[in-house]
């Protein structure tokens, strides 16, 4: 085939606009792999991209998707032959490089990972970049020594797709989990992936004491701004927390308070340039730490056709868990 079906976002005179097109495989980006991909998913970056909220798109025309799984169709580099499954996460694509949502996509061999056995194409992205950042930075708290052992973990914006992955890894690893949303009628959903306790985002949304009553072990936080400056003041002594989203903004109103008188550490996470080693790891521990159930419990599947509306929904913070996007 020649071309085939993609989501390509054009540049506009009033900024830029995203529909569903046949593109043409000669117009593919160069790699040393193409791929026929089957799944893709709907991440906020996603989001970010396809409604044009954020500078996301660095080149146009831009087939957005940061995240893809399918099966090699050509390559010419020494790790896969035709016939691989294999996952992408970032690297720049559906940003600079052309992305996921397209019945093919073009890459470098080096960016991809193997399908872990066991793993279905749809569970990789049901877990997509929104999982398998949740991964990285429960990696990075076990790095930082935090054990179940130590207190409870507390994860912000835990509804979404990142929050969600989280409370179902951190409760398999036999964690006891709080859970900061906005939604207290997701609270049954919170507890059934693994929620012991359920928080309204409000407490953490005022502006943040230098430090506060000690409440948790550790954070993860998909939120960033007051929200992560509140979970900064309150982790306990010689805690952590791992930063990888600024849902609620970029910005950061804290002070050295945690850092100097309570050795919390507060830890940055990217999935987007991650090496490829930590990736690996990061898929290989998926594979064994998260419930398969919960993740098929958090996971709604849609068309390509539904992507644009549903990047407007993840912006809106009405996605709940994750989306699978059917290409293949
Ligand atoms: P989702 O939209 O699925 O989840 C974000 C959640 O944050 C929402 O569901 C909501 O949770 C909460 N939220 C939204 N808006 C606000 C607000 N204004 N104030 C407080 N809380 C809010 O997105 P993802 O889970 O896919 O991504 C979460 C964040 O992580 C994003 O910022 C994303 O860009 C980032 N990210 C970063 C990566 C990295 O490499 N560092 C990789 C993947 C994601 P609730 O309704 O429960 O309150």
């Amino acid at each position: 085939m020649s071309t085939f079906k993609a989501i390509v976002i054009e540049k506009t005179d009033s900024g830029q606009k995203a529909g569903l097109t046949d593109f043409d495989e000669k117009n593919l980006m160069d790699g040393d792999v193409t791929v026929r991909v089957e799944w893709s998913t709907l991440n906020y970056k996603d989001g970010l991209a396809i409604t044009g909220k954020a500078p996301v798109v660095r080149r146009f025309p831009m087939i957005p998707g940061i995240d893809f799984v399918g099966t090699v169709e050509s390559s010419s580099h020494p790790a896969w032959r035709a016939g691989d499954k294999v996952i992408l996460n970032g690297w720049g694509c559906g940003e600079t490089h052309l992305g996921a949502y397209a019945q093919k996509a073009r890459v470098k061999g080096d960016w991809l990972v193997r399908l872990p056995a066991g793993m279905s194409a749809h569970e990789a992205m049901a877990i997509g970049t929104a999982g398998y950042t949740a991964m990285l930075a429960v990696l990075a708290l076990e790095r930082e020594g935090v054990t179940p052992q130590r207190g409870p973990v507390v994860v912000t914006g835990a509804a979404g797709g990142v929050g969600s992955v989280a409370i179902a890894i951190l409760s398999k690893c036999g964690f006891q989990v709080t859970a900061s949303t906005g939604r207290r009628e997701e609270a049954g959903y919170l507890q059934n992936l693994g929620a012991n306790e359920i928080i309204d985002r409000a407490e953490l949304a005022q502006p943040a004491k230098p430090l506060a009553k000690e409440r948790w072990a550790a954070g993860i936080d998909a939120v960033g701004s007051t929200t992560l400056a509140n979970v900064l003041s309150m982790i306990r002594y010689g805690g952590a927390v791992a930063a990888c989203g600024l849902a609620g903004g970029m910005d950061l109103p804290t002070s050295v308070a945690p850092f100097i008188l309570r050795s919390v550490s507060l830890i940055g996470i990217d999935s987007v340039m991650r090496p490829k080693q930590d990736r690996e790891r990061a898929w290989e521990r998926l594979a064994k730490d998260l419930d398969r159930g919960k993740l098929a419990d958090m996971t709604k599947e849609i068309g390509l056709g539904d992507v644009t509306d549903a990047a407007r929904e993840i912006i809106a913070g009405r996605v709940r868990g994750r989306i699978v996007v059917k290409i293949g």
